[in-house]
């Protein structure tokens, strides 16, 4: 840094999508670099006229070598932008709501959808997780806690588990790791006014997955009187959310052991006895259940990303249809399936289609009445496609 900040020039056949707004440059895209970034450092990105596309940071080692922060020729991407880009996120939260004193637990950067890609900010009461996915990021942490510091004053901010997105990790940030303030035990939070405590080291990605929050409402709406199976529970998200909506019972099935035992805690601080947890593998777990004649009146199946890039798409599609085929057998008639995939490379089309063969597999009907994607604490760029990433269906199965 210091000297004049490297030019990246585009082929002319790549050009087009980052000139309409998608952030991500692809090693292929290159044609020329001029001068000699070193990873993390700030680069122009330039279409073959040389006219400017944006700004990022050098990702050398990753097969997406740049994404872009800024579309604004003149703006550094110094202190003062992370600063701007944080208080534009607040606002947006503060437009959907967010904090409330039912809901203390929400994204506040969505990467891309924040125009900060590379970093995700996840807020637990005044406890920050934050995944530091790109070597610029992570070699500008230093800015980003100050600038997370001045904005929001949390009591600490601590670097969450980047296992399962799918991608190398980039730079040195260790899970864990300690950013500002004082060292957390557990992370403790309000849900529409759920009370959640997870102790650090037993969560997945940065600790919870507040992208269903909306769905878990409407499950809480349509659970009264009904025997739930939620499959893919975590620590319980959507069986708490039916158990108090009146859920008669709730299977909770997950294969995390420490996500079952954070889950039993919190069923527990929270009054709500009704649910079972228990340890499944769901991809013969569901078989069983379903030919042994097993049947509720709501089934919740929200499985990892089976189609974590496209190249797993055959694969990814099959394991989908099979797992939902038995997911809805095991639906009484009139009962209601709610139905999930996390995974970008599956289109709504894709799911829709995949579900169809699912219903006929399965030899039932299905009525979609709802399809949901992730809560609006995780905005979208519109050119950026991949950015929508969830699909949750709610059907009546006949
Ligand atoms: N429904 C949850 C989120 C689910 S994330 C919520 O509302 O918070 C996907 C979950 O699937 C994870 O908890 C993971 O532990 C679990 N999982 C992954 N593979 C599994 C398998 N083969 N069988 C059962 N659960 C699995």
């Amino acid at each position: 840094m210091g000297s004049p900040i490297a030019t990246v020039q585009l082929h002319r056949s790549h050009a087009g999508p980052i000139a309409a707004g998608h952030p991500w440059v692809f090693a292929q895209a290159v044609a020329r670099i001029v001068g000699t970034p070193q990873p993390g450092d700030e680069v122009r990105v330039v279409d073959p006229t040389d006219k400017v596309l944006g700004r990022g940071f050098w990702s050398p080692d990753s097969a997406i070598v740049v994404r872009l922060l800024t579309r604004d020729a003149d703006q550094p991407l110094d202190a003062e932008l992370f600063v701007r880009r944080i208080r534009d996120a607040v606002a947006l939260r503060a437009l959907i709501g967010l904090p409330s004193r039912e809901t203390t637990g929400y994204r506040l950067i969505h990467a891309e959808g924040d125009s900060v890609p590379g970093l995700i900010v996840d807020v637990y009461g005044d406890v920050l997780v934050v995944q530091l996915l790109t070597i610029g990021i992570v070699l500008r942490k230093a800015q980003i806690v100050a600038a997370l510091v001045s904005a929001l004053a949390p009591r600490a901010i601590v670097v969450g588990g980047s296992a399962g997105s799918g991608r190398k990790p980039e730079g040195d940030a260790v899970e864990g790791e300690l950013l500002h303030g004082e060292a957390v035990d557990a992370l403790r939070f309000l849900e529409r006014g759920l009370r959640f405590e997870l102790a650090t080291g037993s969560t997945q990605k940065t600790g919870y997955y507040f992208d269903q929050r909306e769905h878990r409402a409407e499950v809480e709406r349509i659970a009264s009187g009904r025997d739930v199976l939620d499959a893919c529970s975590y620590v319980g998200g959507f069986s708490l959310a039916a158990a108090r909506g009146g859920a008669r019972s709730v299977l909770a099935l997950d294969s995390s052991l420490p996500a079952l035992t954070l889950g039993e805690a919190i069923a527990r601080h929270n009054d709500l006895s009704q649910i079972r947890f228990q340890r499944a593998d769901v991809r013969d777990e569901l078989e069983r259940m379903a030919s042994a004649g097993n049947k509720y009146e709501l089934v919740i199946f929200d499985p990892p990303k089976f189609v974590p890039t496209i190249k797993h798409l055959e694969k990814g599609r099959r394991a989908y249809r099979k797992l939902n085929a038995h997911a809805i057998r095991m639906v009484a008639p009139g009962g209601v399936l709610v139905t999930c995939s996390c995974s970008a490379a599956l289109t709504e089309v894709d799911f829709l289609r995949m579900l169809a063969f699912a219903a006929s597999d399965a030899r039932r009907e299905l009525s979609i009445f709802r399809m949901g994607k992730q809560s609006p604490d995780h905005p979208l760029a519109p050119a950026f496609g991949e950015g929508s990433y969830l699909k949750t269906a709610f059907a009546i199965v006949r």
